[in-house]
């Protein structure tokens, strides 16, 4: 009898420890882990979205973008959301290019993001329309590796504040609509044709923008570089494990790109499971939500949320509004869940560089 018991409780450890519940989260474990939002955007001062994320236990980092309804609005609510909600809710600033030919953009854009980080900004954002917009007086489009950018990078490497990039577009963008894989490209790239490289090709190409980027980081070893949206290797996990490779200060975030994961987990879900657990310490939750007047409802907000922890935390079969067919959930180890949905983002906001 003795032996048989002892034979059950082993059983019962061995299960525990290597599949049971003890090693994964569950839907019922959502609101009780703490988490990060590391990529949203707040358009507005109104505050149901972070009484959502305090409900659900999000910490929210919002990025302010050289955009409509503005790059200086942005800046002051995300201060002002920083400060009336200092645990909840750290804001980036944003590097402005509309002065960028001007022969004192170097000193007076240092000056401002100086200002920011003074503000309390942990972070600078890069935005797409450099390499998709922005022209020097010939004419010419300026990619991010140009040599005017370097003092500013120098900058803000010395004051050990990391860049979130977002150079280049999803792959999606330089093809025609109805040849993209996912319908959330297509709605986008639908309303904003400036953007949709397909239809502007003498713009530089998706290998020009990523190549250019790759070669800013080289001469920038040193700064902690945040790409934007899997640094717009959205399409392959063994592309984007590569780069990775290569920069040991560069980790990703995954706003508006999960979508991309499921594809890839719907036709190999070990291939991408695998990448989780290889770059665990390189991946950051984030999802792109824009909070803004007229916006998603707190509900919307939250289920889109409960959709991403499925995905991580089990192996639920599940579908994707961004395209057709079935994927199984990841179903994570809990010590990597944590990383990717918490202690990447406070470490590579506010910690020492990528350990290697
Ligand atoms: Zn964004």
């Amino acid at each position: 009898m003795q032996k048989g018991l002892y034979h059950i409780c082993l059983l019962g450890w061995l299960l525990c420890s290597c599949g049971g519940n003890g090693a994964y989260y569950t839907t019922e474990d959502f609101a009780r882990v703490p988490k990060t939002d590391a990529h949203v955007h707040m358009y507005t001062a109104d505050t149901t979205f972070v009484h959502q994320a305090r409900q659900d236990n999000f910490r929210l980092l919002t990025i302010a973008v050289e955009e409509p309804p503005g790059m200086a609005l942005q800046e002051q609510l995300g201060i002002a959301h920083h400060q009336h909600y200092p645990e909840r809710v750290a804001f980036a600033g944003t590097l402005s290019i509309a002065n960028w030919n001007n022969p004192h953009w170097p000193e007076a854009t240092i000056s401002h993001l100086d200002t920011m980080i003074r503000a309390g900004a942990i972070a600078i954002k890069f935005y797409k329309t450099i390499g998709m917009e922005l022209k020097d007086e010939a004419g010419n489009f300026v990619m991010i590796d140009h040599p005017r950018f370097d003092t500013v990078l120098r900058f803000l490497t010395g004051k050990g504040i990391p860049v979130i990039g977002h150079f280049g577009e999803p792959k999606d963008c330089w093809l025609p609509l109805e040849q993209m894989q996912m319908n959330s490209n297509r709605k986008y790239y639908s309303r904003h044709p400036e953007f949709h490289m397909y239809a502007h090709p003498s713009y530089p190409s998706y290998h020009e923008q990523i190549a250019a980027r790759d070669r800013m980081l080289q001469k920038h070893p040193q700064l902690r570089f945040i790409g934007a949206h899997l640094g717009s290797l959205e399409w392959d996990t063994d592309t984007l494990a590569a780069c990775l490779d290569k920069f040991p200060n560069m980790a990703v975030d995954m706003a508006a790109r999960i979508s991309d994961l499921q594809f890839q987990a719907m036709k190999d879900r070990q291939k991408v499971y695998g990448f989780f657990i290889r770059y665990q310490d390189r991946l950051l939750y984030g999802t792109d939500r824009t909070a803004e007047d007229d916006g998603p409802t707190p509900q919307f907000i939250h289920e889109a949320w409960m959709r991403d922890w499925a995905f991580f935390t089990s192996k639920d079969t599940l579908r994707s509004p961004s395209f057709e067919g079935v994927f199984t959930g990841l179903q994570l180890p809990k010590t990597v869940v944590d990383k990717i949905y918490r202690y990447n983002a406070e470490r590579w906001f506010k910690g020492r560089p990528q350990e290697q």
